[in-house]
């Protein structure tokens, strides 16, 4: 990102101008926290980074894919070959089955998912300890099972950038902990790169970078080790 601004409404009474000149790279195999308070413009950014919604200004590039300038279907197909997100409410079609809802960025994407993809869908539902859950509705499942679901489902197209807002933010202490110890697995032998948005300082502690947001401005970017204290302090 090359500072990249982004304002809703402009040009009207509603303006707001919501991410200020923010400039970032992000690397094969980081594991990065973004944290910052309520409102301080982490899921816009999350948003802009995943091409889900368009900056106002600045340019963001993907694997080197200058996206400015792209048309809808391109901005889609980029989105869909090198981007998993996971939500905070996992967006799951709770009527179909877990391994559905895993196989479901494929569908939409190739029609009928392959052999291949299916044992690779079942393999990634193995890796987060669903194997016994595959057939099952998704609505049957605790809600950290089904944020399970969620990072599988963001894995399948094998994405080089996963970007995860609040995706623990619903979930107690421990499950938070084994649902984040998924992301650190999947950021080692898949060596994509993660995007987490937390408002948990023992996470943010667990990644090695943090990028703090005030207003829409980067405050910090660097070893989370070194976040100065006083930044750490997060209502
Ligand atoms: P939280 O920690 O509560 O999730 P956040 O850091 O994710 O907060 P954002 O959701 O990015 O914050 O919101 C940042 C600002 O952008 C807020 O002032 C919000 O009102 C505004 N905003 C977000 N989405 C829109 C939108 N679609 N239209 C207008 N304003 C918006
Ligand atoms: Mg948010």
């Amino acid at each position: 990102l090359d500072k990249l601004n982004k304002i809703f409404n402009q040009g009207t009474p509603l303006e707001n101008h919501v991410l200020h000149d923010v400039s970032l790279q992000v690397s094969r195999g980081e594991l990065v926290a973004l944290v910052g308070t309520s409102g301080s413009g982490k899921s816009t950014l999350l948003n802009v980074m995943g091409l889900l919604d368009v900056s106002s200004s600045g340019e963001l590039r993907i694997q080197g894919h200058l996206t400015e300038g792209l048309t809808d279907p391109q901005r889609t197909q980029l989105r869909s070959e090198s981007i998993g997100f996971v939500f905070q409410f996992h967006h799951l079609i709770s009527a179909f089955s877990v391994l559905d809802n895993v196989l479901m960025p494929l569908m939409l994407r190739y029609g009928q998912p392959s052999k291949t993809q299916v044992e690779y869908a079942e393999y990634l539902l193995g890796e987060v300890g669903l194997t016994q859950y595959m057939r099952q509705p998704t609505n049957r499942l605790s809600g950290g099972q089904q944020q399970r679901v969620a990072i599988a489902r963001a894995l399948v197209s094998r994405p080089a950038l996963i970007l995860a807002d609040e995706p623990t933010g619903n979930l107690d202490t421990q499950t938070a902990d084994e649902v984040f110890e998924l992301f650190e697995r999947f950021n080692v032998e898949h060596r994509c790169a993660i995007v987490i948005v937390t408002h948990d300082p023992r996470i943010s502690a667990r990644c090695l970078r943090t990028i703090r947001l005030t207003d829409g401005c980067i405050v910090y970017d660097g070893a989370s080790a070194d976040l100065p204290s006083v930044l750490k302090v997060a209502p």
